[in-house]
């Protein structure tokens, strides 16, 4: 082999499992010569060999959606096209709803798949049973008919791919297992095996659960850990046929379908068994593992409750695979921060066979273009930060993980495990102070706070929860008086050195040329002129900015900067978020009550919008920032954390005289959306232009040197009208509550969907954001000469819709 064995190549890709052979089909049917894939056994010998094949469509989100939408339409067509069988059957899947609330989330997942064009009906329990007549069906309230889904034989796919990709000239070798990727000037150039080194222009990961030792090998955060995932077939039983549609049941934790005259009975428990976690054997090749029936007992009996033929029929084969999956259920896809050139895909949380053709296309795109072709930030590696890589919250997390996906996906849902990693140094004066906690990047944040004797806990419901009036309270406290929120889990990043103007003057579309103490507001493009960041930046010396962004996205925006940043470079980017703690007081009396407990004048005059500036309250030393993420006055304070207590403190008690109110990242979400500020990844993303969601504001068009994306902009200004604009909307109906994915439908025909809502407690409805597609344009008049409707799971709701914002206009609260 050796004599043979390639010194370059073009890509290689690491792993011949689905999504590494996909990947290779994909860029080589995008005309890409030159790709080496290495697997370290055999092609499929890893988890694909093993999976159950099942291709349901309707996802948790949108991009995931579509991935298992494409992946459906290539495996019908790939037979033919490669002379491989892939066991495709259109067999249909059926979602089946046990009580009310899984069948209000189901109507509500339904909606949405339709307006992605997903065919799907809802059904009778009688219906059901047509369809799959040994179901048992009185248990049922309703059940939901995907037509079109299918299932395959993933270990023939697998070798379809590849023998796809080897018709289009790639070079799959078996037996060459990556011990290294070879980096230079955080580069990736090259993968390292036993077999000799091989230079490569671009390396893509496709390891499978291999990838969490893998990326810890070459410094690559990978966060994922293997877990036990069961099926069983049972003996052949009279009467079944491949035409039998995949029944889907999620109160039961557990799916159901067809296998060659055999029922083939899968489970997703809610709480699982983490695998190897000190690590995967080497010998790993077409391996299962030892079932633990104990433990998979009651979840046996109850998932045959549905196929009650199985009490009286033998178990021919109980089978337990290991299945990587990751601390919040997303896959692991894309571009790894901070080494140029290498690209990941791992972690598919048993959805990799029905992802893996979407995921290979995508990839293939972006490899190509450098630029994701859709967004899907939801599963982009990106999002993720280096405390999902310890191995302690991993195996924790993903305890709760895996049956994640057949649980209650409630509005707000919050994970139970591995909690408590990240507080803020005011933790527990605002535990005190009643805040329910929610999880982001980590942190431990207050969504809303208790009253008096009410418990801070979630009672989960489509509707209104039990926080509603807090909610309502906190929010009115800041457009009539005064709220401080906890804030200090946002990323705060310091950008030094003499280059920093520079650098961020290219990444940012405003001016940072500013004098000190000023505060621009901007984004980060891509070269499409896509959003990729959304943050505030301050200048606090002529060589050094803060930049404040939110916790999820630090990752992202801290690798962004260094890809715009050469050695040569003086500029250097450290995250200091630890090091402040960050309390925002909002409000029409917080000038008063900051006059009150600072030794500075906070009035108009002295301390301008959009200003900062250090000033002192107390013993203690703060950055007081003019800014308002609520549509109000306000001032968001960074306080060094060793001297946040004292300053807290101080507020509080000072606060009494102004009714100052603890409020919760609900409230601010809410009072956001009526001001009809975005949020990045959610009414913003790579894949949205600047003008599409409406900041071209920000951007200073003629600045020396331009900036990143600005060309892009340039030309969709001139050629187009723009037909997609993000509009912002508020139910007629004061009763329902959006919570985001909603369809929007415009004179009748679907335009598009909410991308974030909440309830508008001072507009009195329901207030949405959503991006709204016309081919004649969007523009005032349109919007104001048609008619909105909102729709929810099977409800419609009417709307008035506006490009302008419904609360404040003109913002001058802000500036007040
Ligand atoms: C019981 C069970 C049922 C499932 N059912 C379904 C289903 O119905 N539908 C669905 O969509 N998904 C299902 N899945 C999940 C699906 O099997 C996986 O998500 C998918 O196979 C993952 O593919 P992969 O290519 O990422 O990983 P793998 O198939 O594990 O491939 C990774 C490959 O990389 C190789 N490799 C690792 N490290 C190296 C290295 N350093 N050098 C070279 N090669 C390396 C490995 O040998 C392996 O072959 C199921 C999984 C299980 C366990």
């Amino acid at each position: 082999m050796s004599e043979s064995f390639p010194a370059h190549a073009r890509v290689v890709i690491v792993g011949g499992g689905i999504i590494g052979c996909s990947i290779a089909y994909h860029l080589a049917r995008l005309g890409w010569r030159d790709i080496v894939l290495l697997e370290r056994k055999q092609i499929s010998s890893g988890t694909t060999w093993h999976a159950a094949g099942l291709i349901t469509t309707l996802r948790d989100s949108e991009s995931q959606t579509r991935l298992a939408n494409y992946s459906l339409k290539l495996y019908q067509d790939l037979e033919a096209e490669t002379g491989q069988a892939t066991g495709f059957v259109r067999c249909g899947s059926v979602q089946l709803a046990m009580d009310g609330d899984k069948a209000e989330e189901m109507r509500r997942g339904c909606a949405m798949a339709r307006s992605y064009g997903i065919e799907n009906y809802e059904i009778s329990p009688r219906e059901v049973q047509d369809l799959f007549p040994l179901a048992y069906v009185d248990d049922l309230v309703a059940a939901f008919h995907f037509p079109n889904d299918g299932r395959v034989n993933p270990a023939d796919v697998c070798q379809a791919l590849a023998r796809g990709a080897r018709q289009l000239g790639v070079r799959i070798i078996e037996q060459v297992c990556v011990t290294d990727v070879l980096q230079e000037r955080g580069r990736a150039v090259g993968v390292v095996t036993p077999e000799g080194a091989i230079k490569a222009e671009q390396v893509v990961l496709c390891p499978g659960m291999w990838g969490h030792a893998l990326g810890r090998a070459i410094g690559v955060n990978l966060p994922l850990q293997a877990a036990e995932h069961y099926y069983l077939i049972s003996e052949p039983i009279d009467g079944l046929h491949n035409q039998l549609p995949i029944l889907r049941d999620p109160g039961r934790a557990a799916y159901a379908r067809e296998e060659a005259g055999k029922i083939l009975l899968g489970f997703f428990e809610p709480v699982a068994a983490p695998w190897a976690v000190d690590g995967i054997p080497e010998s790993f090749c077409f391996d299962e593992i030892q079932p633990d029936w104990e433990r998979m007992e009651p979840h046996i009996e109850r998932a045959m409750q549905r196929l009650p033929i199985l009490f009286d029929t033998g178990i021919r084969q109980f089978f337990c695979g290991p299945e990587s999956f990751t601390p919040d259920h997303n896959y692991l896809m894309g571009k790894a921060p901070f080494v140029d050139r290498l690209y990941v895909a791992c972690g598919f949380n048993s959805l990799g066979i029905l992802s893996g053709g979407g995921a290979g296309q995508v990839m293939a795109q972006w490899i190509a273009d450098g630029v994701q072709p859709m967004d899907v930030w939801d599963v982009d590696i990106r999002r993720l930060q280096p405390h999902h890589n310890n191995r302690r919250y991993l195996r924790d997390r993903i305890v709760e993980s895996l049956g994640i996906a057949y649980q209650m996906h409630w509005p707000h849902r919050q994970w139970d495990t591995a909690r408590d990693v990240k507080r803020s140094v005011l933790h527990d004066r605002v535990a005190a102070a009643g805040a329910c906690f929610g999880e982001s990047a980590g942190w431990e944040r207050p969504n809303w706070y208790a009253a008096g004797a009410q418990s801070p806990r979630y009672v989960y419901s489509f509707g209104r929860q039990n926080w509603f009036d807090n909610h309502r309270t906190e929010h009115l406290a800041v457009r009539e008086a005064v709220g401080v929120f906890e804030q200090s889990s946002f990323a705060k990043l310091l950008v030094q050195g003499r280059d920093a103007e520079r650098i961020l003057n290219r990444v940012a579309t405003a001016n940072v040329a500013v004098p000190t103490g000023r505060i621009v507001y901007t984004q980060f493009l891509n070269q499409r002129g896509g959003v990729e960041a959304d943050l505030t930046l301050t200048r606090l010396a002529s060589e050094r900015y803060l930049l404040v962004t939110p916790a999820f996205t630090a990752t992202h925006v801290e690798a962004w900067i260094s890809e715009q940043t050469s050695s040569e470079d003086s500029c250097v980017v450290t995250d200091v978020t630890a090091a402040y703690a960050m309390l925002n007081v909002q409000g029409p009396a917080s000038r008063d009550l900051l006059n009150a407990i600072c030794e500075a004048d906070f009035s108009n005059a002295a301390f301008p919008f959009a200003t900062a500036r250090w000033v002192e309250s107390g013993y203690q030393r703060l950055l007081a920032a003019r800014v308002s993420y609520s549509g109000e006055l306000g001032w968001e304070l960074y306080i060094p954390s060793e001297m946040a207590v004292q300053v807290y403190d101080r507020l509080v008690t000072a606060g009494r005289a102004f009714d100052l109110r603890h409020c919760g990242y609900h409230a601010l979400n809410s009072l956001r959306i009526e001001r009809a500020f975005r949020e990045w990844a959610h009414d913003m993303g790579p894949c949205d232009t600047l003008l599409e969601a409406g900041l071209g504001f920000t951007c200073h068009w003629d600045k020396p040197g331009g900036f990143i994306g600005r060309d892009a902009l340039l030309a969709q200004r001139e050629r187009d009208i723009l037909r997609r604009r993000l509009v912002q909307f508020v139910l007629e109906d004061p009763e329902p509550v959006l919570v985001h994915a909603e369809p929007v439908l415009c004179n009748g025909e679907r335009v598009g969907e909410t991308t974030s809502a909440g309830y508008g407690h001072t507009l009195g409805a329901s207030v949405a954001l959503g991006y709204v597609t016309l081919e004649q344009g969007v523009t005032d008049e349109m919007i104001a000469h048609s008619d909105f409707i909102i729709e929810q799971a099977d409800r419609s709701y009417r709307a008035r819709a506006s490009l302008r914002p419904l609360y404040d206009p003109s913002g001058t609260r802000a500036r007040s």
